[in-house]
């Protein structure tokens, strides 16, 4: 077992890392900047370095500093958490050339599963069933008007080494083609520095559905079921559920196992999730992250498996302790992602936290770096606390979720805690009637 792993992250998920370390017997070192010097992960953890200014390019991302930091303080490994260098495929290479355990994937699988297309045509080999499309990348109007004719519009421009929802463009018909394939390539080559894309069929009114995925280094896979993950804006997840509302136990079983089978034939290793589109009763498979995700809680309230314990023993090449029939599913679980923004114009809010009191009680959870007299900076993503709530079933985790939002006092910034309480209590999303585009809807960006 490692003695020290070094966090290379900041927030409510460094702090996740750091409890699953405790509870392990495990030494933890932060690393942060100079606006991180008061932060909850730094206060924590059994040591710190200060590894650069504010801009996350010289300090969260910045991979000579990191790996300095490690060397000094002696860690054994590094975990990347989300976001940030987390599927950055030089990253895993550099930290395991420089004698550290990367806890995650091979270097190979991130860059594989990092470029969408590739992961697109791993994903067709490995037998998982696609969005239909365009089979590589497209270079010009008159292959988006082929496609679109061949496959019928609406399509959408997707950009290649896309994320966080960013450089895609639905194309109605072949009069708007020409601009929104200008406008995906521009975008994605500034938001990427590569301004390739692909297209897809656009799906009207589908479901975001994901499988979670666990896997050690002897070949063994298994899948702890999905997260309903439908409820976004601007193609960001904002609540999360599971089981899904949507899905019924054969639905799950089928593509649970196709996914594991996928993972093991793969040779895949640590976390992972298959994300899929889910509409009409089909699946259809969309990208894979190679890392923790942001709404791994849910899984673990209604399965009981910590999901970083298990990274960090598989990365130390332990077999996974149990087998798919001792996965147990029980009752059901919601998050709530709680930004620092205004809760209608989503204008992002940092500020100094002048009152904080999370709500308690039976099948709370609540995943934040937040206290009170924080001085929360303005530099970095602005979701500063996750609400998990638990029950024996949906209608239960539902009342359950409705008076923990009640509790949960943030005083001196703006959250969207009253985003989610109005959306909770819309009937659609009391009966699990929801897609992709619904929560658009209700906050007026769609009609
Ligand atoms: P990113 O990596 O930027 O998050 P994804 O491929 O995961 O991009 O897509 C993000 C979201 O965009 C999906 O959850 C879904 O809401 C929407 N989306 C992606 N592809 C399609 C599609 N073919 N049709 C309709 N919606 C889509």
């Amino acid at each position: 077992m490692f003695d020290k792993v070094l966090i290379a992250n900041r927030g409510e998920i460094a702090l996740r890392i750091h409890r699953a370390c405790h509870e392990m017997g495990i030494q933890t070192v932060a690393i942060h900047s100079t606006a991180d010097n008061d932060a909850m992960h730094v206060r924590l953890a059994d040591e710190s370095v200060c590894i650069g200014p504010p801009p996350a390019k010289d300090s969260y991302l910045n991979i000579p500093a990191i790996l300095s930091a490690a060397t000094i303080v002696g860690a054994d490994a590094i975990h990347p958490g989300y976001g940030f260098l987390s599927e950055n495929a030089r990253f895993a290479e550099l930290v395991e050339e420089h004698e550290f355990t990367f806890i995650g994937p091979t270097p190979q699988h991130i860059r594989m599963m990092g470029d969408k297309i590739v992961a697109k045509q791993t994903a067709a080999e490995l037998g998982l069933p696609l969005v239909p499309g365009s089979p590589g990348p497209v270079e010009s109007i008159d292959e988006i008007k082929a496609l679109g004719r061949s496959i019928g519009y609406p399509v959408l421009i997707k950009a290649v080494a896309g994320g966080g929802g960013r450089g895609m463009k639905v194309v109605e018909n072949e009069a708007q083609a020409e601009e929104a394939f200008n406008l995906a390539r521009q975008e994605a080559l500034a938001a990427f520095g590569n301004g390739a894309v692909y297209v897809e069929k656009y799906l009207g009114r589908p479901r975001h559905i994901e499988i979670q995925i666990l896997a050690d280094t002897h070949g063994n896979v298994v899948h702890l079921g999905e997260r309903d993950c439908s409820l976004q804006r601007r193609h960001q997840k904002v609540l999360e559920e599971t089981p899904s509302p949507a899905l019924n136990r054969e639905m799950r079983e089928r593509i649970g196992r196709l996914a594991a089978d996928a993972m093991r034939k793969m040779g895949y290793r640590g976390v992972g999730t298959l994300e899929f589109l889910f509409q009409d009763g089909e699946f259809y498979f969309i990208e894979m992250n190679t890392r923790l995700q942001v709404e791994h809680p849910i899984t673990e309230a209604i399965t009981g498996i910590d999901l970083v314990r298990e990274q960090i023993r598989v990365a130390t090449g332990a077999p996974l302790g149990f087998a798919q029939a001792d996965v147990k599913f029980s009752g059901h679980a919601i998050e709530c992602r709680i930004n620092a923004e205004h809760p209608e114009t989503f204008v992002p809010s940092p500020g100094r936290i002048t009152e904080y009191h999370p709500p308690g009680g039976l099948g709370v959870r609540v995943d934040s770096a937040l206290y009170a007299g924080y001085r929360m900076p303005p530099y970095y993503d602005s979701l500063v606390a996750k609400l998990i709530v638990a029950g024996t079933n949906r209608n239960e985790c539902l009342m359950r979720l409705r008076r923990a939002l009640e509790e949960y006092v943030v005083g001196g910034i703006d959250t969207t805690i009253p985003l989610h309480q109005r959306l909770i209590a819309q009937p659609d999303f009391v009966n699990g009637d929801y897609d992709i585009h619904w929560l658009e809807r209700l906050v007026g960006l769609k009609k």
